[in-house]
């Protein structure tokens, strides 16, 4: 009996690495994970591409999107859209994938209403100083964008008591494996696992009436 897939949502300040993380899960446990491509009105960065890294819209064709329900959330950051559409991440979940969502925590608490079985795991850096290097050394960013997302992490930080768990990347593999071993043991939970457990209870009565 093949478990839907777990809903995962991976927030933390710009520039805790969560890219890096989905990166490396996609790689390493190759087929039990999928990302979610979200969709933005913020212009590439250079290097990215449309379908790979975002689905780059005008802010007309966003709009339109939400009125046409097609996102599961979406929401505001530094004057910008993004939202996750919806389609992709329902079929992934049926197909048994564990969908990643790599969206800021307005995003996620909104997830988190509608399926309260999402999984919200906050990833951070171990200190502000080493957050404030990565996002410099990133090298991408004017001072100003600089500026404005050190203090939106404020902000983040204000409303991070509400995902599952925190997690600390400062050695990346350690950080992958213990993201993994998070998300095998909540598959493991009971009320995910009604139908198995159900199937199971039944080929035992079956059993006994042989
Ligand atoms: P960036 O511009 O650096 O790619 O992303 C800025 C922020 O938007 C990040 O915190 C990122 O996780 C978040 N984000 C990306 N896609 C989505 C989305 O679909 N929905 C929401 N709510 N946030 C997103």
């Amino acid at each position: 009996m093949k478990q839907k897939g777990q809903l995962i949502i991976m927030s933390g300040f710009s520039g805790a690495g969560k890219g890096t993380i989905t990166r490396a899960l996609l790689d390493t446990y190759q087929d039990e994970y999928a990302l979610s491509i979200s969709a933005t009105t913020r212009a590439p960065r250079e290097g990215e591409q449309e379908g790979v890294h975002y689905f780059f819209l005008a802010k007309d064709a966003f709009e339109q999107m939400i009125s046409e329900g097609a996102f599961l959330e979406y929401a505001q950051y530094v004057g910008n859209y993004y939202g996750t559409p919806k389609k992709y991440v329902e079929d992934q979940l049926e197909l048994g994938k564990n969908v990643i969502l790599e969206i800021e925590i307005q995003g996620a608490l909104q997830v988190k209403k509608m399926m309260p079985e999402a999984l919200l795991l906050f990833i951070t850096p171990p200190s502000a100083k080493e957050l404030e290097a990565r996002l410099r050394g990133r090298g991408t960013e004017t001072e100003e964008v600089i500026a404005s997302r050190m203090a939106r992490a404020i902000q983040e930080a204000e409303g991070c008591e509400v995902y599952d768990y925190l997690v600390i990347n400062d050695n990346l593999e350690q950080c992958i494996s213990h993201i993994h071993q998070i998300i095998q043991s909540e598959k493991s939970k009971m009320n995910l696992n009604i139908d198995l457990i159900n199937q199971i209870r039944k080929e035992l009565n079956e059993m006994k009436g042989e």
